[in-house]
């Protein structure tokens, strides 16, 4: 007798998409009663300040999540020293998704689904065991026994890549009224422009940093210094760095933000287990849902969502045997964020030029279609074809050697460094 047909362990970014893909399916076929979900986070649901983030990503068509969306362009800019790109994402859209309202939306719709009950605790889970049968999880003295666990609290890749950096940034929201008038401009639309990438910013030795600039319907703004590198920067550095991206954008130096968001995402070509048992499966950033290339998650932890849906609407946790859920992107496109990621280590390319190049040299919903993992083989040709072709091929034959060194060195594989623990505020 199981005490929950599915219990999600994280009630993160990848939890909510599950409950999120559960409270609209219908899920009045393969199963015979109510679905019942146990969701176990040691963080309680109304600590808002721990749990927010701002989620962006690009969707085609409406979104899944569309009545928790924000902010939403078509126009986007993409700038270096030399080029201000202004990319048109039709037929995508770029959508801002704050998580409070994501939390919210998930929970009003669980309330609204007939057939799901979920029960939350609120404690850190520790041991996880399972067999073809079912698996069990130790919590707070109690043993919960359920059909399926999934898994998104942080965990080390299984194989560690030969890259290990982060991408890491600090966010202020301006207040109204805060950046001049036209730093942005509009689209030929007529509507406010995003900024993704203004490679304008001081360059770190290691790595690259970049400028993100989001006009919001309010009047207000979140400006963002990232860097992709290997070492974080302190306090103190990350808001230097961003004081110097906002002078650039002529805000004043005493502007006092409405909100700060500090994040760290790993950017590995270290290999995510997608299980760890035959009835234990990873999701989220430990699933290896965060693409290595960019950090981007956020599409395919909703991804994940519906797989595991139409796990659980097919009858999956019923019959007998091990489950599975495909992987989050294709073995080439991981394959190629390696080779990408190893050529910006080894500085044999040029982190600026390199990103604007792709977006100067291909359609821009083509180039979001490759970082979502949906591009068709011929498409990422062309995408090669856009990148310094004998850098990155160097690249690739470093990739293939230091991969055989390690399984020379360590049959059995080697652990990376942990993802760190939330460090938003
Ligand atoms: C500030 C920030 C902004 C981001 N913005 C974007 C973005 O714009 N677009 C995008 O695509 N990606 C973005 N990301 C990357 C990614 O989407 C997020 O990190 C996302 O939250 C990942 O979801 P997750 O469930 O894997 O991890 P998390 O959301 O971190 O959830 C993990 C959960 O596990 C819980 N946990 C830890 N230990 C235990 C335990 N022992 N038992 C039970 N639960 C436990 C934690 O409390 C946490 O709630 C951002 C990341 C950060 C940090």
């Amino acid at each position: 007798m199981t005490d929950a047909d599915l219990v999600l362990l994280g009630a993160g970014g990848a939890g909510t998409a599950v409950l999120h893909a559960l409270a609209h399916r219908d899920l009045t076929t393969g199963l015979p009663a109510p679905l019942r979900v146990v969701v176990v986070d040691p963080v309680p649901d109304d600590s808002a300040a721990a749990r927010h983030r701002t989620w962006c990503f690009w969707a085609e068509g409406e979104a899944a999540v569309a009545p928790a969306v924000h902010a939403t362009w078509r126009h986007v800019r993409v700038s270096d020293p030399a080029r201000d790109l202004v990319l048109d994402l039709d037929p995508f859209r770029y959508h801002l998704v704050r998580s409070d309202d994501l939390a919210a939306l998930t929970a009003e719709r669980v309330r609204a689904a007939p057939r799901l009950s979920v029960e939350r605790v609120v404690a850190a889970a520790g041991r996880v065991t399972s067999t073809t049968a079912g698996a069990t999880v130790q919590v707070g003295g109690r043993t919960l026994r359920a059909a399926l666990v999934l898994d998104s609290r942080p965990a080390s890749p299984a194989r560690a890549g030969s890259v290990w950096w982060w991408q890491h940034f600090r966010g202020w929201t301006l207040p109204a009224g805060a950046l001049p008038a036209g730093v942005l401009g509009a689209g030929p639309d007529g509507r406010p422009v995003a900024s993704l990438m203004d490679f304008r910013t001081d360059q770190p030795a290691a790595g690259l940093s970049f400028g993100y600039l989001l006009p919001l319907p309010d009047g207000r703004a979140l400006a963002e210094y990232t860097e992709f590198s290997p070492a974080r920067l302190d306090d103190a550095g990350y808001d230097a760095a961003l004081r110097g991206y906002l002078a650039r954008l002529g805000v004043s130096p005493d502007v006092v933000p409405d909100h700060v968001e500090t994040g760290v995402i790993p950017m590995t070509d270290g290999a995510f287990a997608r299980r760890s048992g035959p009835r234990v499966l990873r999701t989220g950033t430990a699933g290896g849902a965060t693409r290595g290339s960019t950090g981007y998650t956020f599409s395919a932890m909703l991804r994940d969502g519906e797989a595991v849906a139409d796990l659980v609407a097919g009858g999956a946790l019923a019959r007998p045997g091990a489950v599975r859920l495909p992987p989050p992107y294709p073995p080439r496109h991981r394959w190629m964020d390696a080779v990408q990621l190893q050529a910006l280590q080894a500085g044999r390319v040029q982190g600026p030029t390199f990103f604007t190049d792709l977006f100067d040299r291909r359609p821009a919903p083509q180039v979001l279609r490759f970082l979502d993992g949906t591009t068709t083989l011929a498409d990422d040709l062309q995408i090669m074809s856009a990148s310094p072709t004998l850098q990155m091929s160097l690249s690739a034959g470093s990739d293939a050697l230091d991969r055989l060194r390690r399984r020379v060195r360590r049959p059995g594989g080697e652990q990376g460094q942990p993802v760190p623990v939330r460090t938003d505020r």
